[in-house]
């Protein structure tokens, strides 16, 4: 489509343009998992996504099982940060096949915004997760040091910000969970070293940045084995609690991120698509393109805009003539 101004000496096209930028650095973000779209389970790459993501299904199940069971505060909230993780997957799964489908006419920019409003829902599960889980511990930790009856426990219980079981005398955390949060960071070494090595092997970012992840989640689990183990060694009855409530942080700070960069795009800031590789690899081609198609115009800029992993670019070309009357 070739939209020229009445004075005909400018004009511009817009395009749909999928490509996947390359993701960089080892954030604790969940980009779009090219790994879970296939079922090839003869490609290692879609192998390991796979058992790690039936690994985080077993973990979830144990350690929130475990941290009820053993009263850890701090491994139901490593638990609730690994059912985020899981439904962060799911969600990629159940999006990534809609953002594929390919332009109508109610839909001129494609469906790419479908997975940044899962982005969105993911981000914003973490937030309430951790508010929620970190409300509970330091409630616990206040119930504990100040006394149930105390002024300040009295009007932050009153919060609605999750549940929590009044009055209940904590318990010590036993030493069972601890051993649940070890086995984890085993397990999750194990799926690093793993995921890593055959990113590294196929040259995936994606498959490295999963791997990363992997070594991000023993993060919290190696909180939840110091509070628990230091809170027996030295009876600290408020260390496992006080654990629960770093991870809750963790978990809250993992979501804030995405969380900002979804509202970006969706208030359709163009900073970051405009900035990426992505942006110069369709200059060139545009580039390209003008010179084969419009001989003697020129390129002046291409702006892209930013639906999900597909971006739809603008691309501003002048004529000959103009070039002509402003020399
Ligand atoms: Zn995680």
């Amino acid at each position: 489509m070739l939209r020229v101004s009445t004075a005909g000496f400018r004009g511009s096209f817009r395009t749909f343009v999928r490509y996947h930028s390359h993701s960089h650095g080892h954030s604790h973000t969940h980009a779009a998992n090219a790994y879970l779209q296939t079922t090839n389970l003869r490609d290692p790459g879609v192998r390991i996504t796979w058992i790690g993501l039936l690994a985080n299904v077993g973990m979830a199940a144990g350690k929130g099982a475990g941290g009820i069971i053993f009263h850890s505060q701090s491994l139901i909230a490593d638990a609730i940060h690994a059912v985020s993780d899981l439904v962060s997957d799911f969600l990629t799964l159940a999006t990534v096949s809609v953002a594929k489908k390919p332009v109508t006419k109610a839909f001129p920019n494609g469906y790419g915004r479908i997975e940044t409003m899962g982005a969105f829902g993911v981000a914003a599960l973490l937030l309430i997760a951790g508010t929620s889980m970190g409300y509970s511990s330091i409630l616990t930790i206040a119930e504990f040091a100040l006394g149930t009856e105390s002024t300040f426990v009295h009007y932050f219980s009153m919060l609605p910000l999750g549940h929590h079981d009044h009055g209940k005398p904590l318990q010590m955390a036993e030493w069972n969970a601890m051993w649940i949060a070890l086995a984890s960071i085993g397990i999750k070494e194990a799926l690093f070293q793993a995921t890593n090595r055959i990113g590294k092997k196929q040259n995936s970012q994606v498959l490295i940045a999963n791997a990363w992840h992997h070594r991000v989640d023993c993060l919290a689990s190696a909180v939840s084995v110091a509070s628990i183990s230091g809170g027996q060694l030295l009876g600290l009855t408020w260390l496992d609690p006080f654990g629960g409530l770093i991870i809750s942080g963790m978990i809250i700070r993992a979501g804030i991120a995405p969380l900002k960069q979804a509202i970006s795009e969706l208030a359709g800031n163009t900073t970051v698509a405009n900035s990426s590789d992505t942006a110069e690899r369709v200059q060139d081609e545009a580039t390209l393109l003008v010179e084969r198609l419009l001989p003697g115009w020129q390129l002046e800029r291409v702006l892209l805009e930013q639906y999900g992993s597909n971006y739809v670019a603008t691309v501003f070309i002048s004529s000959p003539s103009k070039r002509t009357a402003l020399g």
